[in-house]
């Protein structure tokens, strides 16, 4: 089979690469010069574990292809996938559909054979139909049909969650758009991974539902770990606690900073305004946006008052810039937020990501100085400040700290740290939800 994906941005390389391995073959469409040019020789233009060589592997078997024009990419494909972004439209946290009607705009101006569009992008419900009324209106002469196939793969382990997915959602509504992805999926059938068909608009509400639902759970998680620092409680027994519960489940359960990156902030934004639109407000999604922002706005002053109140010429060690560990994104980065609180209240921060500097610098102060180690970025620090759990980072000793620091305060806003051997070699701790002795 030959399918097409339009646009190879996160979504559109890791799903183009694993189709591949699947034994498809694929097409994959970027926009931006820039972007191709870097996949045509060979480079990825963003980090995630496993995917150059997949992509190696798979343009050396001649399956994945960068070609130059659009057209090119769609001619033969059985279904073309729209991988765009659907960014936070400015000023109504709606979605951004603009480049994913682009696409399809060219795609159906430019096909010439029936095929099946596919939406892997993460569209609001009732967008799909917008598709296929385009389709019925602009390219009458062919039978187009269109599928939504909602992606839910993490950044950072993108490539197993793509192969061996807890599921595969379909929505569609011809037995033809059925059959082609059945057969792409065929590969997850041997190792029993669910397929569920529904309608157009069921499989986009499942993917809002899907990460309103995980957003709900840290944002709970965390205001449990408030009540925590309040009562003398340890959100990590709570978590745990909790979690061993079936009816609950232990992950996205890990108290922090808010979540950030390029998925849970836009979707609760435009679910919670999809719900409003279609009238039936969701409270709960506008509490976790709330919550949410609230959180990540708070952090600089965590670090103040674990510095005792003035951050006025203190020098803080920021550990980690992505918004998570083994991914270079700082989409929404709580990062962000924290250093910005950190600079206006006067501290030098000397930050520092195995993978995210280069994303990273743009999006920061200029004042905000990038150290090329980790310890370059603790060398004579008043203040540690964890944010990312890269794995260097969980393995620092406090006796190496003890070394590098001249202060001996740590913000540790992941709880990955043990207190008792910072405390026992001096340090003054402070985690998120963890008891003070
Ligand atoms: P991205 O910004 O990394 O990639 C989008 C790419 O599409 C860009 O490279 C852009 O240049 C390209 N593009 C835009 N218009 C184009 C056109 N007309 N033709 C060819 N290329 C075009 O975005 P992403 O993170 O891959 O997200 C894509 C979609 O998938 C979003 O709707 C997102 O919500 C959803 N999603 C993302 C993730 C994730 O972890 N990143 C997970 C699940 C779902």
């Amino acid at each position: 089979m030959r399918i097409a994906i339009i646009g190879g941005g996160y979504v559109g390389l890791v799903s183009g690469a694993c189709f591949a391995e699947f034994g498809v073959a694929v097409a994959v469409a970027e926009a931006d010069p820039a972007k191709r040019d870097m996949l045509l020789a060979g480079r990825i233009p963003i980090y995630e574990p496993g995917l150059d060589k997949l992509v190696e592997n798979n343009v050396a078997a001649g399956r994945l292809t960068f070609p130059d024009t659009l057209g090119e990419a769609i001619a033969g494909a059985e279904a073309v996938f729209i991988a765009v972004g659907t960014p936070t439209r400015r000023g109504d946290g709606h979605a951004d559909l603009t480049y994913v009607f682009a696409a399809v705009e060219q795609v159906l101006a430019t096909l010439d054979h029936p095929a099946v569009i596919v939406t892997k992008s993460t569209v609001p419900v009732g967008t799909g139909r917008k598709i296929l009324e385009m389709a019925r209106q602009l390219r009458p002469d062919l039978a187009v049909e269109v599928a939504s196939n909602p992606e839910f793969l993490r950044e950072g382990s993108a490539i197993p969650d793509f192969m061996r997915p807890d599921r595969v959602v379909v929505g569609a509504e011809s037995e033809r758009a059925r059959d082609v992805l059945r057969q792409l999926y065929r590969p997850l059938y041997r190792l029993e991974r669910p397929i569920i068909f529904t309608g157009l608009e069921t499989a986009e509400l499942i993917k809002y539902a899907a990460n309103g639902f995980l957003a709900m759970k840290i944002t709970f998680i965390n205001e449990m770990a408030d009540l925590c620092e309040k009562v003398g409680a340890d959100v990590t027994d709570v978590a745990r606690g909790i979690g061993l519960d079936g009816r609950i489940g232990k992950k996205f359960l890990h108290a922090g900073p808010g979540f950030g990156g390029s998925c849970f902030p836009k979707d609760t934004l435009a679910l919670m305004r999809i719900a409003e639109e279609a009238g039936a407000p969701s409270r709960l999604i506008q509490s976790v946006v709330a919550v949410n922002d609230a959180r990540k706005e708070g952090l600089a002053s965590r670090v103040a008052a674990a510095c005792g109140g003035d951050l006025q010429g203190k020098v803080v060690a920021v550990l980690g810039l992505a918004f998570k560990p083994e991914t270079d994104d700082m989409r929404e980065s709580p990062a962000l937020a924290l250093i910005r609180g950190l600079v206006s209240r006067g501290a030098t921060v000397r930050a520092y990501d195995p993978e995210a500097m280069a994303t990273a610098r743009p999006l920061l102060p200029e004042a905000v100085i990038l150290a090329e180690t980790a310890d370059g970025a603790l060398t004579g620090a008043d203040a540690l400040v964890l944010i990312t759990e890269w794995n260097e980072f969980r393995v620092l000793a406090p006796a190496r700290l003890r070394e590098l620091m001249r202060g001996d305060v740590v913000v540790d806003l992941r709880n990955v740290y043990d207190p008792g051997p910072l405390r026992a070699a001096g340090f003054s701790y402070t985690g998120i939800g963890r008891a003070t002795p």
